[in-house]
């Protein structure tokens, strides 16, 4: 079941790419395992799924630590400083990055830990009020800010966008991020920026066409989430 979702989103993940011109192999599928037992994250390693997406440091860590066989997890939900220290030698990459004093505490984290840590600055393109994130203005300053930090490397972009019916609504939103990237690309501030985090289970194909490099996918594959337990 949980199997067979993933492929059907996995193919969908491709269809829209070729719609768009692209290389499917440039889209990297999150399953997005927050809230979900462990043991949903095990069938999908056994069918060779290595790309995770927890939302809360404390679940990140416990799962990367108990998981049978190494994957990747991602940090996508906002982070905290005191939170850091879980997930800095555990996340392959953090998404959430939405300020200069977020980036300091994971410098310091990172190399307390010897390593460096990939992060995605994380943009509140639609400026809605209940979401963390810089503004598309703001954005490139930010990127330059923390990608001069030693132990920080900024990988790309990151949003959430808004909940709507109509993916179509969003396809602004998305065009808008992808345009982002580029303007920053084109100032070769470091070629190792090309990552672009955007598309949820009732957006993805949208952000996919629109340039997404990873698409961060949860119900669609796990299913509902249930908060209440
Ligand atoms: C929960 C979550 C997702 C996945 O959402 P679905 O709608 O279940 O696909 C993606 N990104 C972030 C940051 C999330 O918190």
């Amino acid at each position: 079941m949980i199997e067979d979702n993933y492929r059907s989103v996995l193919q969908r993940v491709h269809q829209a790419a070729k719609r768009a011109g692209r290389n499917p192999e440039e889209v990297t599928l999150i399953a997005v395992s927050k809230t979900k037992p462990l043991s949903d994250i095990e069938r999908l390693i056994k069918i060779g799924v290595t790309e995770f997406g927890e939302n809360k440091p404390q679940e990140l860590k416990e799962k990367y630590d108990t998981v049978s066989t190494p994957v990747h997890f991602h940090q996508i939900g906002h982070l905290q400083t005191n939170k850091v220290k879980y997930v800095i030698d555990r996340a392959v990459l953090i998404h959430s990055v939405d300020s200069m004093h977020l980036a300091e505490v994971i410098e310091k984290e990172a190399e307390k830990h010897g390593v460096t840590a990939q992060v995605l600055i994380e943009v509140n393109a639609a400026e809605e009020d209940t979401k963390f994130g810089v503004s598309l203005g703001e954005a490139k300053a930010l990127v330059k800010e923390v990608n001069a930090f030693p132990h920080v490397q900024v990988r790309g972009l990151m949003t959430i966008a808004p909940f709507v019916e109509n993916p179509e609504e969003n396809r602004a939103v998305f065009r808008n991020m992808h345009e982002l990237l580029l303007d920053i690309k084109s100032e070769n501030i470091d070629n190792s920026i090309d990552i672009l985090s955007m598309g949820m289970t009732n957006d993805f194909e949208v952000a996919i066409e629109e340039g997404a490099t990873m698409v961060r996918v949860g119900t669609a594959i796990f299913g509902e989430r249930d908060y209440s337990i």
